[in-house]
């Protein structure tokens, strides 16, 4: 059966990737036409070959399967790299000097969920590209031909690759907790190489994530890497998210430390040998940490949320380092700048293996502002951006401090507050940051008003965190 054109749910097409609910929204056959269709660009610019790789899903191996066939049909040869994290995908672009990758991965979503990632070339696809897939995937606007699958082995090379940076001045305990995610394919290869002790947590790839959910910007997803830390007296646990491109990091007391405190740490290590670099990170970061970047010699850049964008805005701009509140960090300074939470978790090594200082005392020494977590609210698809729009008028016309990079991120002399529109949920996402208690309370009534003059209510058991975007 060869399709002629192919017609996805609108919705599955969202802004950074492809995604949905395998065998309601996504199904092979929307593979095969992303295959088809990504094959199509490649072989317009030239290219010939495109690395492939897909998590741990139960469905990953069947959507992959329809992938390959759609991408041969167009004349591209695959490199077929097997069951690895996102990042991993990532390296063989590099490695194997193919023309593009995919990956099949639901990231960080339950475990119903699919959805394809990839790179052009070595750059990332979003936005309107992604309209542009599906509009030619419509159309049928196709290039056909017969291309050949071959399975390359890329681990051996990988590990090597994250290990030739890390440079231990002493031995550590380290609790790691793959989430049963696809890191679990990569975490021993990398970890029996290192000297200290570790301690690997739910290393089996399962597709039903039986310990807990693998999304570690949610708490309660790391009470377990926690329990352990403390159990085993570690320096520090690591956690990564399902397919691996995020982080997430607990001190040797147990405690959380966010994307944007442990961006600080990143931020000053890169900055020893990069002085006067540009350092990125999204609307949602801590002011500490751009204050941070900023006394450390470094120039901090507030940018919109997003992996991809954030991915190209450092590119663009030359930046060694740039990061996520999300876990999403990308060092560039002498990596690649795509998003590797395992090569991450060894930099974050580094930094406590060199330091007199614990991790959980570099924590302590950072200013200590009170925030509140990323608050998420249900806002219609159709309004999110309208409402978001309205109160930064309001607040322009008002005389506000703020900044409309993504959202409205408004200065008063307390801190901060941020209003945004999710791009992928119809959500609305806050945030407030204050230097003491009284502060957040009068920030809290601020942004209160600002979204009643819009007929919109901040609910009290808001859902906090938790998301990628
Ligand atoms: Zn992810």
């Amino acid at each position: 059966m060869t399709e002629v054109a192919h017609r996805f749910d609108p919705f599955i097409l969202r802004e950074y990737d492809i995604r949905g609910i395998v065998g309601k929204t996504v199904h092979a056959a929307d593979a095969r036409a992303i295959g088809r269709t990504i094959g199509t660009l490649v072989r317009r610019k030239g290219g010939k070959k495109v690395a492939l790789g897909f998590d741990g899903r139960l469905s990953s191996p069947e959507l992959a399967a329809a992938c390959i066939e759609g991408l041969n049909a167009a004349g591209v040869d695959v490199l077929n790299i097997g069951l690895a994290a996102t990042p991993m995908l990532y390296f063989s672009v590099y490695h194997l000097e193919a023309d593009g990758g995919i990956q099949i991965t639901g990231s960080h979503n339950p475990p119903d969920y699919n959805g394809v990632k990839w790179m052009m070339g070595k750059k990332s696809f979003f936005g309107a590209d992604i309209q542009t897939l599906g509009a030619m995937a419509g159309k049928g606007d196709w290039e056909s031909g017969r291309g050949k699958v071959e399975t390359r082995e890329i681990l051996g090379a990988y590990a090597a690759r994250l290990l030739k940076d890390v440079k231990p001045g002493k031995n550590l305990k380290v609790a790691w907790d793959t989430g049963n995610g696809a890191v679990g394919v990569s975490i021993r290869a990398v970890v029996d190489k290192l000297p200290g002790t570790h301690f690997v947590l739910n290393e089996k790839v399962d597709g039903t994530f039986p310990a807990h959910h693998p999304d570690p910007t949610v708490p309660k997803n790391l009470e377990q890497l926690m329990a352990e830390v403390k159990k085993q007296g570690c320096d520090l646990g690591i956690a990564f998210d399902g397919d691996g491109d995020r982080i997430g990091a607990i001190d040797g007391k147990g405690r959380v430390l966010w994307g944007d405190q442990l961006l600080v740490l990143w931020a000053r290590d890169v900055l020893k040998t990069r002085p006067g670099a540009t350092i990125i990170a999204d609307v949602k970061a801590s002011q500490v940490l751009f204050d941070e970047i900023a006394r450390a010699g470094g120039k901090p850049m507030m940018f919109k949320t997003g992996h991809s964008l954030i991915k190209a805005k450092m590119a663009e701009v030359g930046a060694p380092l740039a990061g996520e509140m999300s876990g999403h960090i990308f060092f560039g300074d002498i990596f690649y700048g795509f998003d590797d939470a395992l090569y991450c978790g060894l930099r974050l090594l580094n930094i406590v293996a060199n330091a007199k200082e614990s991790l959980a005392e570099m924590r302590d020494g950072l200013p200590q502002p009170v925030n509140t977590p990323e608050l998420r609210f249900d806002c219609d698809d159709d309004r999110k951006f309208n409402v978001v729009d309205e109160v930064k008028v309001r607040l322009q016309q008002a005389g506000a401090t703020l900044s409309d990079i993504d959202g409205v991120r408004v200065s008063t002399k307390d801190g901060w507050w941020l209003l945004r529109a999710s791009n992928t949920q119809p959500v609305l996402v806050a945030r407030c940051e204050a230097a003491d208690a009284a502060g957040l309370e009068r920030l809290k009534d601020a942004l209160k008003a600002a979204l009643g003059a819009s007929g919109v209510t901040l609910p009290d058991d808001v859902e906090a965190g938790g998301s990628h975007h």
